[in-house]
């Protein structure tokens, strides 16, 4: 059964649904949000199923939740009881927040858009003319593939096990855009993982998305992983004298994306970056 805690006080409820959730960082992120701006709103982890994505949108509708964030298993369960999609979300079949538009409820996905805009930040210098490999063709590749098509950069190469995965992920760049080779790397500017190898706690902790000898001192390394902040790929691209970033910079910039759609507003992330990087080094 779906149950989103009463309003209590507050003038509004929004939630992250998925499942496993009770480790979410999207609580976090968002609460610090509504306090930053003096917001009179809770957010909060919901734990819902797969089978429950009816019933969930349901009740999102019912209690008039302001802002829903959706994570694995939901992201494409919930597309069919949703009013719309962004063009965005069409493209991806894939929801990871939902917002009201008057009286309708739209799906949309700011994954790609928030690493983009935390790229952007981390580069500190514009796109264009960038060569960028991502490794790995999941949905988080994807996202980030048809977010970097919109920009000005000069190639998109998707590195992954699996051909076929890689060509329907590349065909989302746009006409920069293909599949490639480890040996592609050593002529690209940044190189990101999107595959789950060096996330804590599994047995994948200590391998490498991709062998460093293809890594150099100019690159910037990426991992999607922010658990540990500094991977295995990160520790050994650091060694080479690369500059390295952890996926905490998409996590927070997809979430800052999702607030501005429910509040209206943007909010500083200084404040947001300290409180979750201490409680992913705790
Ligand atoms: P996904 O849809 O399951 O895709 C995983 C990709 O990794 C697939 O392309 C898969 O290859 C590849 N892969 C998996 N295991 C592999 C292995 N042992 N060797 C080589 N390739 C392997 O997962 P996802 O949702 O894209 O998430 C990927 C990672 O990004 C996860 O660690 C997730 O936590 C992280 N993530 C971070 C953020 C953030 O905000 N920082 C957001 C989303 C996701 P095949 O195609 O061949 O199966």
């Amino acid at each position: 059964m779906v149950e989103f805690p009463e309003v209590n006080g507050y003038e509004f409820i929004a939630a992250v649904v998925g499942k496993p959730i009770a480790h979410s960082l999207s609580p976090l992120i968002h609460n610090t949000a509504f306090r930053q701006e003096k917001l009179n709103w809770s957010y909060h982890a919901v734990e819902v199923s797969q089978n429950e994505a009816s019933e969930c949108i349901t009740a999102v509708r019912e209690k008039n939740i302001r802002g829903l964030s959706v994570t694995m298993p939901l992201k494409e369960a919930v597309i069919p009881y949703l009013d719309g999609l962004t063009e965005t979300a069409s493209k991806l079949n894939a929801v990871n927040c939902v917002f009201w538009d008057g009286g309708d409820l739209i799906g949309d996905n700011t994954d790609g858009d928030g690493f983009v805009n935390a790229l952007k930040l981390q580069l500190n210098e514009p796109l264009n003319g960038k060569t960028v490999a991502i490794i790995g063709a999941g949905g988080a590749a994807r996202s980030i593939i048809n977010s970097l098509g919109d920009n000005p950069v000069k190639e998109i190469i998707v590195v992954n096990r699996s051909n076929p995965k890689a060509e329907k992920a590349a065909y989302l760049g746009g006409p920069n855009a293909r599949v490639g080779s480890y040996g592609d790397l050593t002529a690209c500017d940044i190189v990101v993982n999107s595959t789950p190898l060096g996330m804590a706690g599994t047995s994948e902790e200590a391998m490498l998305p991709v062998p460093v000898e293809f890594l150099s001192s100019t690159q910037t390394v990426i991992d999607l992983v922010y658990n540990p902040i500094e991977t295995e790929l990160l520790r050994q691209a650091k060694g080479l004298g690369a500059r390295t970033f952890s996926g905490l910079g998409m996590l927070i910039h997809q979430a800052l994306l999702q607030f501005l759609l429910w509040t209206g507003l943007n909010t500083s992330i200084e404040g947001i970056e300290s409180v979750v990087s201490d409680a992913v080094g705790r």
